[in-house]
């Protein structure tokens, strides 16, 4: 399913070549957080993984040319990890800022939580917690009357916030910002922004981690650039930034890398620093190919398959792993959800979890956390349940 068609607009984010193996997640894909009312028309776009031919940067690529995919719809809220904070705070202190004259702005609002802690810690009063992110559909470029094309407005709004700060030093919080940065000229500004006077703290998933471990679940249509460590720093070395990465563990998210970006952090510098980090292809177009097959072998036209957790999980597993004829429906019991047509179209319906009488079903995905998983499991089996418990990655929970 390796297709040459390319959506040349879309240059390596680390290379900027525009060669590279890639195979078709769908077309006609909506937003995986995607869950609106049932009048709200949706438009699709078509999605490819894609690795880049010449430094081994994975992307998901697209015709939609939204510059941040951020989430959907307000109501939408994801958690974010809080082990690392005392270590990125240890950072900052020892960059030796006075903290008296120093202003704190957040670009999504999954950085309120880490301004807080660091307002607090380090005692820092001038705190802007303003959500810029905001969601996907912000972030479209403006076309003026006269045709001629804008930057989406949020990238505006937030830089000015940052310009009209009247303390001498800026601590930016960009979380998540790499993982769903979609356009060029969007990272070109945020790095553009950073000066010996303005600091950035940002955290993205651990893809080199995530590559070797056996699960491809951490791949979803809004996540548009899989850097690797090497590769993200490689970029900033373009840029001849300053930077000091750790990576952590934790139990509620993914291995997960933070960094902070400054200019008064001591680097000795890279020698090769305009030299692109080439990195081994991760095998994620074999894998994706090999996941569908298992799928396909698992469920044939007679079967029923139950998917507990609408997540991103859930709806890319309908999205881009599962074949088109699969008879499923879609469970979760999220408040936020209720009421709320899905992203993608379960023949079986969109139900409960709770309360759901599975006994017909030949198979049951779930697409939580494991920690939620491990709560459903024997509540399936006490029910009588006796089909097949399985995760994303096909691979049996029980
Ligand atoms: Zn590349
Ligand atoms: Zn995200």
């Amino acid at each position: 399913m390796t297709q040459n068609s390319k959506l040349n607009h879309t240059l390596c984010f680390v290379c900027q070549s525009n060669e590279y193996v890639q195979i078709s997640l769908n077309q006609n894909l909506v937003d995986a957080s995607d869950f609106h009312d049932s009048k709200h028309k949706t438009i699709g776009y078509s999605y490819f993984l894609a690795v880049c031919k010449i430094c081994g940067h994975s992307a998901v690529q697209t015709d939609n040319s939204c510059w941040m995919p951020t989430r959907k719809y307000d109501f939408i809220k994801y958690g974010e990890p809080i082990e690392h904070y005392p270590r990125v705070s240890l950072i900052l202190r020892e960059l030796n800022l006075d903290f008296e004259d120093i202003s704190i702005h957040t670009f999504s609002y999954k950085d309120f939580q880490l301004a807080n802690f660091l307002a607090n810690e380090l005692k820092i009063s001038d705190i802007n917690l303003n959500d810029h992110a905001g969601c996907s559909d912000d972030w479209l470029p403006v076309v003026s009357s006269d045709g001629t094309k804008k930057e989406p407005l949020p990238l505006e709004d937030f830089m000015t916030e940052i310009k009209k700060s009247e303390k001498s030093h800026q601590l930016i919080l960009i979380t998540r910002f790499f993982d769903h940065v979609a356009n060029h000229d969007l990272l070109q500004k945020i790095l553009d922004l950073s000066s010996p006077t303005r600091h950035f703290v940002f955290d993205l998933n651990d893809y080199e981690r995530l590559f070797e471990l056996e699960s491809l679940e951490f791949i979803w249509n809004e996540r548009r650039n899989l850097f690797r460590r090497s590769h993200l720093e490689s970029m900033l070395q373009k840029h001849n930034l300053k930077y000091s990465i750790f990576s952590y563990e934790s139990h509620e998210v993914a291995p997960t890398l933070t960094g902070v970006i400054s200019e008064k952090l001591v680097m000795t510098p890279k020698s090769k620093a305009e030299e692109v980090t080439v990195l081994p292809a991760p095998n994620l177009v074999e894998k994706l190919t090999t996941l569908r097959q298992q799928w396909q072998g698992k469920l044939g036209m007679t079967h029923r398959l139950g998917i507990i957790g609408a997540s991103h999980k859930g709806v890319s597993l309908v999205q881009f792993v599962l074949s088109d004829h699969v008879q499923y429906s879609l469970h979760d019991d999220k408040e936020a959800l209720r009421g709320k047509t899905p992203p993608v179209n379960p023949p079986l319906g969109f139900h409960l979890v709770s309360g759901f009488d599975f006994s017909d079903y030949s198979h049951v995905a779930i697409t939580t956390t494991l920690v939620i998983a491990a709560k459903i499991i024997p509540k399936l089996r006490a029910s009588g349940y006796t089909g097949e418990i399985l995760d994303f990655d096909c691979q049996k929970l029980d």
